[in-house]
C-alpha cells in the first residue's frame, strides 16, 4: 500500500507521521517511511534549495519543476522498488501537495501539474491519503509558536486559504482515497481517528 499524509502548516503532520509509523509497524507491516520534497540524496538537496530563503523569490514554475524533479528521483529510487518488494510506503506529502501549494497557493495552471504528474508518475497514485485539516489561523498560530513564522510570513494568509481549499476539494473529489481528519481538535482525538484508520488497514 502507498499511503500519503497531507496538510497545511501547523496541522501536526510530523507528530502524527511518527504516531502512524509506530502504529503501522505495530501491525507487523514492512514499512518504508519517507517524505517529499526529499526522500533521496538528490531530493534532499532539491528540498534545501526550495526552502532556502532568497532575495529574489523563486519563480513558481521553477519551484514546480524542482518539486517534480525530486519526485521523479524519489519514485524511481525509493517508492516503486519498495512497493514492488511488497513493502508499504508512508510518505509525508506527495503530489496532492503540489496541487494544493503550486496550483492552489501559487495559482499555476492545474493542467500543468496534471501533465507533470502523468509524465513523472505514469499510473502511480496513493492508495490512501490522510488529510490533517485545520483552519488556517489555528495552523499558523501553532507554527508561529514553533518559530516557523519567519518562513511562513513570506506567504500570505490568503495563500494558505487557497492551499486548504484545494486540499478539501481534492478530498471531496477523491472517491474514497482520502480520510479527512479534523486536526484542530486535541491530539488524543486526532490520534484516536488515526488509530481507527490503522485498524482498518490492518484488515487489508
Ligand atoms: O512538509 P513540510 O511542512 O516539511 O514542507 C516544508 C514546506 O515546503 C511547507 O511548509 C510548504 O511551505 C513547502 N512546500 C511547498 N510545496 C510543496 C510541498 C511543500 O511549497 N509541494
Amino acid at each position: 500500500l502507498f499511503i500519503t499524509v497531507e496538510g497545511g502548516e501547523g496541522v501536526g503532520k510530523s507528530t502524527n507521521m511518527a504516531f502512524l509509523e509506530e502504529r503501522l509497524r505495530g501491525l507487523g507491516v514492512d514499512l518504508v517511511v519517507t517524505r517529499e520534497p526529499g526522500g533521496t540524496a538528490l531530493g534532499e538537496e532539491l528540498r534545501a534549495l526550495l526552502l532556502q530563503p532568497r532575495e529574489e523569490p523563486m519563480a513558481a514554475a521553477a519551484e514546480l519543476l524542482l518539486i517534480f524533479a525530486a519526485r521523479a528521483q524519489h519514485i524511481e529510487q525509493v517508492i516503486e522498488p519498495a512497493l514492488a518488494a511488497g513493502h508499504w510506503v508512508l510518505c509525508d506529502r506527495f503530489t496532492d501537495a503540489t496541487y494544493a501549494y503550486q496550483a492552489g497557493g501559487r495559482q499555476l495552471p492545474v493542467s500543468l501539474v496534471r501533465e507533470l504528474e502523468q509524465l513523472v508518475q505514469g499510473e502511480l497514485r496513493p492508495d490512501y491519503t490522510l488529510l490533517l485539516d485545520a483552519p488556517v489561523d489555528v495552523g499558523l498560530s501553532r507554527a508561529g509558536e514553533r518559530g516557523e513564522l519567519d518562513r511562513i510570513e513570506r506567504e500570505q494568509a490568503e495563500f494558505f486559504e487557497r492551499v486548504r481549499a484545494t486540499y478539501l476539494q481534492l478530498a471531496e473529489e477523491s472517491s474514497g482515497r482520502y480520510r479527512c481528519i479534523d486536526a484542530s481538535r486535541p491530539l488524543d482525538a486526532v490520534q484516536s481517528d488515526l488509530q481507527g484508520f490503522c485498524a482498518e488497514l490492518g484488515q487489508c
